[in-house]
């Protein structure tokens, strides 16, 4: 085993940092994660979706709790506003099994599956550099430490990524997205959306834009009836400036069948953030002694719902490559040449996706069943995608 008794530092201790420890501490290394804010990771609660499979083999692996709950669907129902009425019109329906989670119970059971590592929380690493003598020296107001390896799961903004990739920045797409959950006493009094929520999550196309809707498990307590409604609305409307509740609510009465609206309307919204769409892709996920995992190693646009579990697979593929590889160096550069390939293409799909969804969106009234399945089909043009497969 090539990591035994290696040192690794983690910059960053959220969904990356936590799996990526946990991944190094399955292969036999002595972990360190430095996480910069002092809060309680979990409140940034929000939905995260992820294909059943990695869900099942994380829990297989011990990553993730199998207790840890979930809000599995089987289908995508497609919807838009019927033309001059305020009407939902279902305009078409594929299989598409999913695993919505909540980002906070998500990071909650990796931390608690992190816990062979030592956590340094409210610790800011201020710089990573080589070191002389081999491996990477990381530096805090505490001190510094040489670690063998250096992991960079210090989010898009990432200053480990500046020692791979120097004045690598985020391209913005042009367009904004506004994200948030409802509570279920809003949901429950629209029994029609809520029968459909409960087996599918839903596109709903209006123009210049779409909003993503989806049942997530509530903050606490195993009840499989507590469930929040997580939301993503993607439009090139307004600036985004001030308060973004009165935005989304806005933007729903413009342009969202009625039923939908209200819901909208009468939600007191949680976690509502509003950001501009991004993306970014390093040209190498790992240079020894320094290894880029999560958003640090690249930003696919939120349509591939795939940033938490690249995370995830970035974590299965280090933990694989320091089992399977004779020293710790072949070990990263086979987990670059991986994961590089891999953030290429999902930046490309989050590109495509935006384009066909956002930045071109099709007139989604004049369309039906077979006319959303040839221009989707068209879109990804051969590019996989997990939500897509069906
Ligand atoms: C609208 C939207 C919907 C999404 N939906 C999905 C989805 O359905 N499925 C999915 O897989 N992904 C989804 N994502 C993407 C996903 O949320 C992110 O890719 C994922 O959370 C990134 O995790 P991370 O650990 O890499 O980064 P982050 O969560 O940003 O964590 C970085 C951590 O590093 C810490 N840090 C930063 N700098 C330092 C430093 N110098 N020292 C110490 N610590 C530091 C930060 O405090 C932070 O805790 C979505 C994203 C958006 C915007």
């Amino acid at each position: 085993m090539a990591a035994t008794g290696l040192r690794m530092g983690v910059v960053g201790g959220s969904i990356a940092g936590c799996a990526m420890a946990i991944a190094g501490t399955r292969a036999g290394a002595d972990v360190t994660v430095y996480e910069r804010s002092d809060g309680e990771l979990q409140d940034r609660g929000l939905g995260i979706v992820v294909p059943p499979a990695l869900h099942g083999e994380l829990v297989a692996l011990g990553y993730l709790d199998a207790a840890m709950p979930t809000a599995p669907v089987t289908e995508h129902v497609w919807l838009t506003r019927s033309p001059g009425r305020g009407r939902t019109r279902e305009i078409a329906r594929q299989p598409s099994p999913v695993t919505p989670c909540n980002w906070g119970r998500l990071w909650q059971s990796l931390r608690e599956n992190a816990g062979g590592a030592r956590h340094h929380r409210g610790r800011p690493v201020v710089s990573v550099e080589r070191a002389a003598a081999g491996g990477a020296l990381v530096r805090t107001a505490a001190g510094e430490a040489v670690y063998d390896i250096v992991v960079g799961a210090d989010g898009h903004r990432s200053l480990t990524r500046q020692a791979i990739a120097p004045g690598l920045r985020p391209s913005p797409a042009g367009y904004l997205v506004w994200r948030g959950t409802i509570p279920m006493s809003v949901v429950a009094g629209a029994p029609r959306q809520l029968e459909l929520l409960r087996k599918a999550w839903i596109t709903l196309g209006f123009p210049g834009g779409h909003g993503i809707f989806y049942l997530i498990p509530g903050v606490a307590g195993t009840d499989p009836d507590d469930r929040l409604l997580a939301y993503a609305i993607y439009f090139r409307g307004p600036t985004g400036a001030g308060d973004p509740a009165p935005h989304v609510r806005e933007i729903a009465e413009e342009h969202f069948p009625d039923e939908w609206a209200d819901i909208v309307a009468r939600g007191e919204h949680a976690s509502l953030v509003c950001h501009p769409v991004t993306d970014l892709h390093a040209p190498r996920a790992a240079d020894p002694p320094f290894v880029l995992a999560g958003d640090a190693a690249g930003i696919t646009r939120p349509h591939t719902a795939s940033g938490a579990v690249k995370a995830l697979q970035d974590a299965l593929c280090l933990e694989g490559a320091l089992g399977a590889c004779a020293s710790p160096a072949e070990a990263l550069l086979r987990y670059g040449t991986e994961r590089t390939a891999e953030g290429s293409r999902l930046v490309e799909l989050g590109r495509r996706l935006g384009a066909a969804q956002v930045e071109r969106t099709p007139d989604w009234g004049a369309m039906g069943q077979a006319e959303v399945d040839a221009w989707f089909r068209a879109a990804l043009a051969g590019t996989k995608s997990y939500l897509y497969e069906g």
